[in-house]
């Protein structure tokens, strides 16, 4: 059996705030002001539930990036520059509070354009957004250095007075992907902004509406122009602007990992500074006491949420040898409960993947799956359109060493698996060149311990998942990436370290 999709409800009305800001959105934000991009050029960014071009925008290239640099440094060295550390957190707190006054409009929007459930954005990636914005905005008051006393070898008579101050790293760059638009710009701009930073902010070419409609806002709350540039863009065309230019201090990245070794490269050239945040295979396990209702439950929505378009999605299920029947039933009929729809209804857990690419990389990548050995418990193929579809799919019989069970997906698409004792659990979930996430699921708190501490992973969630909150560092081991964002952490990649040394 499979999933079926619920097409009963095809007629909708936009929300009339959300139809306005479709009838005015096109140009990019640079320097304060809103511009058509120099070439001309436009994207068409769509609706995953319907696959119609919900509206055209100006698509970013080298020149526009050319300009929204020079808006950035120009702020920079001016008005932003010339703020109170308060006064930069009351603008970036107004930001949230006029973000959550228009919490509404941006859920539907961010619904419409990416395809997850609007009660999804309006309960978690808003509140998300708005929490970091908010945390951040503590934060500006409260970025110290430290004074030291020296011991200089050579001149041990000589006494000195010597501190670090942090200072902004400058214009930074910053590169978002289209699973959770609005809080990845969020989490991006909010730490930038706390540390004294500009930006120039490029959405994915799928989703760039929130980040758009994000825009106004800034200006509206009164950031000095170019502080927040926003310039949608195709990733070889502005993304690789900004991550070669000479002109940007740091870029900050999140999305595959084969795009932030290509943002690497490009970034070697005037060696900015560089923080990854990349792809996962994560691991949850089930130990054979865990409370298994919760954990069968924990499992399914850790790959379901936001319909596997998720970088710490957890993708590859272990369970204990005694319970993995149990765990592989229970969650194939989690998947077949899901109801599948139009991602506006408050009923439907499950939207349409973000677009006909992403469909189609999912669908390749079961099948090839399959193909090698793989068993469809449920699911394994996209659903009649139109729309992009696909249904929750829960893997069994698969091989540790199939490549099913090591690229990542981004799709509603579970492997699982079992072990016998730790030793081995350890190395199977090990066993990736990523390291993002991990689950565990047990009742017994040193097996909780012992297995998180044994995960090659930047956060392990026990008898929970994909729980995230603004002071909680979250970044990757290995090759899901480099940095931390949220917490004091995020701060950090945002700032540099000046040492000053006075002789008495
Ligand atoms: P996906 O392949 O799933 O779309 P990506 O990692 O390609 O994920 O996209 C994440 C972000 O990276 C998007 O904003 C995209 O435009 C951007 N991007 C893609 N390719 C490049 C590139 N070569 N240089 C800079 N940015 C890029
Ligand atoms: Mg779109």
């Amino acid at each position: 059996m499979s999933s079926t999709l619920d097409r009963s409800t095809t007629t909708r009305t936009l929300r009339r705030d959300v139809s306005a800001f479709l009838g005015r959105v096109g140009p990019l934000l640079i320097g304060g002001e809103w511009v058509g991009s120099v070439s001309g050029a436009t994207l068409d960014t769509v609706d995953p539930s319907t696959g119609e071009t919900l509206a055209t925008v100006a698509a970013a290239e080298a020149a526009d990036i050319d300009s929204a640099v020079a808006a950035a440094r120009r702020a920079l060295g001016g008005p932003w520059s010339r703020l109170l550390p308060a006064q930069r957190s009351t603008l970036i707190w107004r930001l949230a509070d006029l973000l959550e006054a228009n919490i509404e409009e941006f859920a539907e929007l961010e619904s419409l354009d990416q395809g997850k459930p609007r009660i999804a954005a309006l309960t978690g990636d808003l509140p998300l957004a708005i929490g970091q914005l908010r945390y951040m905005a503590g934060w500006t008051d409260k970025i110290t250095g430290d004074s030291l006393d020296l011991s200089v070898p050579y001149d041990p008579t000589a006494r000195f007075h010597a501190y670090t101050k942090k200072e902004p790293v400058g214009v930074v760059g910053q590169i978002i992907p289209w699973n959770f638009p609005i809080n990845m710009a969020a989490w991006k701009i909010a730490p930038a902004l706390a540390a004294g930073c500009t930006v120039v902010l490029k959405p994915a070419e799928q989703t760039p509406l929130t980040a758009l409609r994000l825009g106004e806002l800034i200006c509206e709350v009164g950031f000095p122009d170019g502080v927040v540039n926003i310039v949608p863009g195709y990733g070889e065309t502005a993304g690789a602007a900004i991550a070669r230019h000479p002109g940007v201090d740091k870029v900050a990245f999140t999305g595959s990992t084969e795009v932030g070794r290509e943002i690497l490269a490009a970034a070697q050239g005037n060696l900015k500074k560089v923080s990854l945040e990349l792809g996962g295979k994560s691991p949850n396990v089930i130990l054979a006491d865990a409370d298994l209702d919760a954990a069968i439950a924990g499992a399914a929505t850790g790959i379901f949420f936001n319909k596997g378009e998720v970088c710490s999605a957890g993708s590859r299920v272990y369970a204990h040898d005694s319970v993995v029947a149990e765990v592989a039933k229970g969650m194939a009929e989690a998947a077949e409960t899901l109801r599948i729809g139009d991602p506006l209804q408050d009923t439907t857990d499950l939207g349409p993947l973000v677009s006909t690419e992403q469909l189609h990389r999912v669908s390749t990548m079961v099948d090839e799956g399959v193909r090698a050995g793989a068993e469809a418990l449920t699911g394994g193929g996209p659903i009649d359109g139109p729309g992009f579809y696909y249904s929750p799919t829960v893997l069994g019989d698969v091989a540790q060493n199939s490549d099913i069970v090591h690229n990542e997906i981004f799709g509603p698409v579970v492997t699982v698996q079992s072990f016998g004792d730790t030793a081995e659990l350890a190395e199977l979930a090990n066993d990736s060149t990523y390291g993002l996430a991990a689950g565990v699921w047990t009742r017994d708190v040193s097996a909780a311990h012992e297995v998180a501490a044994r995960m090659k992973a930047g956060t392990v969630w026990v008898n929970c998942y994909n729980v995230f909150s603004s002071g909680l560092p979250f970044g990757g081991y290995k090759q899901s990436g480099w940095g931390r964002e949220q917490g004091a952490a995020a701060l950090e990649l945002y700032l540099e370290t000046k040492s000053v040394c006075i002789q008495l």
